[in-house]
């Protein structure tokens, strides 16, 4: 794997804390191998050369150690938002364990995002930061479907294996669930394998669920996609073309219905599916656990 020079790792999320309580963000790596056709990182405007190569941040560690320690205000550090952190390197440089470890020290909760099986190496970790801070685990599963999976995502490990990983963490007592993002129009939106989605997260213990029915397209992300729309489903280029022409926010159609299917499922189930419920459970479970343990 290749390494890049970082000087800072931590930022402030300054527009509030409401995407899942994160209050810091951070991301080990820059570019992810794992060539999802619809990856938003990929666009333009965040101006990553060779993204699907990897890199590690050098000295990541010894820069995360001094800016924690340095930080006055504790919080939830948010990870593997611009780049899968699970990627394939990580199993031998271990920098997202070591960010861990650091977090679990210094007394920071962590909210984490992944596709990757991997995560569940440091399900040890993971449990210690969840029995005294605020922890929160996204796996992203976009179709309950092995192959569709494999196609769409293809550099990582397929929906079933995603759905077994939430099993494991939520047995071992860490709150996770599901990212749905984003639903591909015309692929992933049948309302057979929403429900189907649903149910196979309640079976594995998912505590939520999250999404917004559409997928953001923009320059250069929407040129990759179109390509790999051209390979695996020949036509369906031209009717996004049709339908959504240069919209950034492509909404699947009847996307209101599909979205009320989607809560009345997760209702049936008992899985949570607005933000504010997501963050005020995980948040409170900590709380009272603290409770618990001062008793
Ligand atoms: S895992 Fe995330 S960052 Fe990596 S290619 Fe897929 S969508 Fe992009």
């Amino acid at each position: 794997m290749e390494f890049i020079k970082t000087k800072t790792l931590l930022s402030k999320v300054k527009y509030g804390n409401d995407w899942f309580g994160v209050d810091y963000n951070m991301n080990l790596y820059r570019g992810c191998c794992h060539g999802c056709i619809y990856c938003d990182s990929r666009s333009s405007c965040y101006h990553i050369e060779d993204f699907d190569v990897p890199k590690g941040k050098e000295n990541a560690l010894a820069i995360l150690e001094k800016e924690l320690s340095g930080k006055k205000e504790k919080g939830v550090v948010g990870l593997g938002s611009m780049s899968d952190t699970y990627n394939p390197f990580e199993k031998q440089y271990e920098l997202t364990r070591g960010a861990l470890k650091l977090l679990n020290e210094n007394g920071f909760g962590v909210s984490l995002e992944t596709k990757s099986d991997l995560i569940l190496r440091d399900t040890d970790l993971l449990k210690a930061i969840s029995e005294k801070n605020n922890a929160i685990i996204k796996i992203t599963i976009t179709t309950p479907h092995d192959d569709l999976s494999g196609v769409i995502e293809p550099h990582v490990c397929v929906s079933s294996k995603r759905f077994q990983a939430i099993k494991e963490l939520t047995d071992n007592g860490i709150f996770a669930g599901i990212l749905m993002t984003p639903v591909l129009p015309f692929i992933t939106d049948r309302e057979e394998d929403i429900k189907k989605l649903v149910k196979l997260a309640h079976e594995s213990g998912a505590r939520f669920i999250y999404t917004w029915m559409s997928v953001t397209l923009r320059d250069n992300q929407r040129d990759y996609y179109y390509e790999k729309l051209d390979k695996h489903f020949k036509g369906l280029k031209e009717k996004y073309i049709r339908y959504y022409g240069e919209r950034y926010n492509c909404a699947v159609p009847n996307r209101n219905r599909l979205y009320r299917i989607f809560t009345e499922e997760c209702s049936r189930y008992g899985i949570l599916h607005d933000m504010k419920d997501i963050i005020s459970a995980y948040k409170k479970e900590t709380e009272k656990s603290k409770q618990l343990s001062l008793f």
